[in-house]
């Protein structure tokens, strides 16, 4: 089963909610990651499984990062607030490094997300 990280920051978490509505059924063939605001948000309003690290200010970022550099994640959804400041910032450029790092697929807003959750479950 294709593994995937899911995190949303505060303002593109209802993105990420519609996303998932609309992908239930590719996504139900996935085990799910998130960080924890995200992952619950995911469980309560979609219905889906998912495995939920800390919140991303706590630390989630980095606990995701840990399990993409140990290449257990096959693709990483992380629909980001470009506007606004976060306060784990550092968290999210280590995160986004170590995807490059280990040659993972990741999406940053829902147009690639939809490529690549499709590109992955295609090549199963
Ligand atoms: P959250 O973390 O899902 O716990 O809100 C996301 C983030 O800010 O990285």
């Amino acid at each position: 089963m294709k593994r995937i990280a899911l995190i949303a920051h505060d303002e593109k978490k209802s993105v990420m909610i519609e996303f998932a509505k609309k992908n239930r059924d590719l996504l139900r063939e996935c085990d799910l990651v998130a960080t924890g605001t995200t992952g619950k948000l995911i469980n309560e309003e979609v219905g889906l499984p998912v495995e939920r690290m800390e919140s991303g200010p706590l630390g989630g970022d980095q606990m995701i990062g840990a399990e993409i550099a140990k290449e257990r994640v096959d693709g990483v959804i992380f629909l980001r607030d470009p506007l606004t400041a976060q306060p784990h910032e550092p968290d999210i450029t280590a995160l986004l490094r170590v995807c490059d790092v280990h040659n993972t697929p990741l999406a940053t807003n829902v147009a690639t997300a939809d490529i690549i959750l499709h590109g992955i479950i295609e090549k199963e």
